[in-house]
């Protein structure tokens, strides 16, 4: 699989080919769309599913028609409560609301009985083999199956040992029941393929009421059906799944749903599987679902993203019908561009080195007027307090700087952000010969940050007060994973060891007042750092902000290359 840098960075786009299919649909009269969305509760939603979602409701939207929420919840021994509430708040959180909340779960007792039909017209059997014994006799791409030696069992015969495996008579394993297709078939998948398992375990909706369960194949089209789903949509690797979906349909001439297939999204940096993601949480490696550098929905929102930064993302990644990974800097292109116009602008220093302006009056305090969103003249304006002692970033600063260094240095003029210049006299260092403070004068004349005199001053770098200024934790967030596909490992290792040490730093800086006591989500642009947004970890003590992304926007770059 090759990583796509560029593609598509316009906004204007045509239409995917599903809006085709959909268009051609509906100019052939057949008006009524409906699509569905159908996780499985058995993990947190990720970015690939929010894929998902923006395109079953957005075409439902786009074409007036309906998008269901359907919980494909067949499978009692992973899913759990806590998983389904999730994906609803995962959803309205994206911003879409379903037509219907539904579970395969709802339907077991239509699908028994559709199973017994089947059995009736002679394409369904109980087979007693064991699960090994049906592999290998499954047959292989280049040899044929062999029929199952149950396989021409009565009709009566099947229906008397389905009603006890319903009615719990043997145990797991013991039987399974089988459509009765074709052992040769050249697509392995409908080689007698199996509709109902046994599994004596309780369902986190159905209790203990059934002890068999039908599976994905034989549930989620009769499902579709039931619903009525005219687009039932879904990623690539179930292509060759579409023709099972359909014998089921014709066999019991039900509604008449169609199944499409779509590319499904991965992205560098990241492993996009519920069953990894879940890994990383219970081997304790992240904090949580809902850890900032996770690719799931709730991280993604800690981290600061927005619903519309993610349905800008969902677009610009358009449909595909061949798998490619995504590069995630277009994911941060996308959040860099909506917090752009969006976020409030605030001054924070990450490693602060203290400035005492030695010629500004002790007891002096004043304010000067920040812009809060160049972007958006609505935002107004804040006051900042002032004084004496201020602290700056520790790397806008060097004793001996290189050419073209425009920031901080002995001798040195910079301008303040919104306040005055400063000029650097002296350099405090303590015995081990560190810079612990700086000895600076500014120019009264210069407030606002222009000089009086006309001369020039080119760097610009940001500050706080220091008596003003709130310690605050702010987390820098670096890719989870050091490999663009975690997921390529040599033998013997695991996507784990993919893993980026460094993919978390704390650091303890100083934040303007202002932006003490925000709450939790509020996002802001600190000033020349990036986009951060405030933690739930905050306290009425100390506050933490997440990085959501820096200021530079590395997508741009490659995408231009
Ligand atoms: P995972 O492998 O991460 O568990 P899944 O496909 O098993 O994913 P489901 O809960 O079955 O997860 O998926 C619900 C819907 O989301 C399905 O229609 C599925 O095709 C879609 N989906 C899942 N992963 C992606 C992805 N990476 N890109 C696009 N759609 C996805
Ligand atoms: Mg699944």
């Amino acid at each position: 699989m090759s990583v796509m840098h560029d593609e598509t960075a316009s906004n204007e786009r045509s239409l995917n080919f599903l809006e085709e299919i959909i268009e051609a649909d509906i100019a052939a009269g057949n008006k009524r769309i409906q699509t569905r969305f159908p996780p499985e509760p058995n993990g947190y939603l990720h970015i690939g599913h929010a894929k998902s979602i923006c395109l079953n409701f957005g075409l439902a939207k786009k074409y007036g028609g309906l998008c269901n929420l359907r919980f494909d919840d067949t499978n009692p021994v992973k899913e759990d409560v806590e998983y389904v509430d999730s994906i609803k708040d995962d959803v309205r959180w994206l911003g879409f609301q379903w037509a219907g909340e539904h579970y395969a779960s709802d339907y077991f007792d239509q699908l028994y009985e559709w199973a017994v039909q089947l059995i009736r017209k002679g394409l369904a059997y109980v087979d007693d083999q064991t699960q090994e014994e049906i592999r290998l006799n499954r047959g292989t791409v280049t040899v044929p199956g062999k029929n199952s030696p149950c396989r021409d069992r009565t009709v009566e015969e099947n229906l008397d040992l389905f009603t006890r495996m319903k009615n719990g008579e043997f145990a797991d394993g013991e039987k399974v029941l089988r459509a009765k297709i074709d052992m040769a078939h050249p697509n392995m998948l409908l080689r007698d393929p199996i509709m109902y398992r046994i599994l004596h375990a309780e369902h986190h909706r159905t209790g203990n009421k059934w002890c068999i369960y039908p599976m994905y194949d034989y549930a989620h089209g009769e499902s579709d059906s039931i619903e009525k789903v005219t687009h039932s949509i879904c990623t690539l690797e179930f292509d060759v799944h579409r023709p099972l979906y359909d014998w089921f349909i014709e066999k019991l001439e039900i509604f008449p749903s169609h199944q499409y297939e779509f590319a499904r999204l991965n992205l560098t940096y990241t492993v996009m599987s519920k069953r990894k993601l879940l890994q990383l949480v219970q081997e304790g490696l992240v904090m949580g679902w809902d850890d900032p550098r996770m690719p799931t929905i709730v991280g993604l929102r800690r981290r600061g993203y927005t619903p519309e930064s993610i349905h800008a993302f969902a677009d610009k990644v358009g449909v595909a019908k061949r798998d490619n990974v995504i590069d995630l800097g277009l994911l941060e292109f996308c959040i860099r561009e909506d917090l752009n116009k969006r976020a409030e602008r605030r001054m924070a220093v990450l490693n602060p080195l203290k400035v005492v302006i030695t010629n500004y009056p002790e007891d002096k305090q004043e304010f000067v007027q920040c812009v809060n969103n160049p972007e958006d003249e609505t935002a107004g304006k804040r006051d900042v307090p002032f004084s004496r002692e201020i602290y700056i970033e520790r790397d806008d600063f060097m004793e001996e700087p290189p050419k073209k260094y425009f920031r901080l240095s002995p001798g040195k003029e910079v301008r303040l952000r919104y306040a005055y210049l400063i000029k650097c006299e002296e350099v405090i260092k303590n015995d081990a010969g560190e810079i612990v403070e700086l000895r600076c004068t500014y120019d009264p004349m210069s407030k606002g940050g222009q000089s009086s005199d006309g001369r020039k001053v080119k760097g610009v770098i940001h500050w706080v007060s220091a008596k003003d200024a709130v310690p605050a934790e702010i987390r820098l967030f670096d890719r989870l994973f050091s490999s663009e596909t975690p997921d390529d490992v040599e033998e013997g290792k695991t996507f784990k060891d993919n893993l980026n040490p460094e993919s978390l730093t704390i650091v303890n800086g100083y934040i303007e007042p202002a932006l003490n006591g925000v709450k939790t989500g509020e996002k802001f642009q600190f000033e020349r750092l990036g986009y951060f947004c405030a933690d739930k970890d905050s306290t009425a003590e100390k506050m933490v902000f997440n990085r959501t992304v820096t200021l530079k926007d590395s997508w741009a770059k490659i995408a231009s290359k």
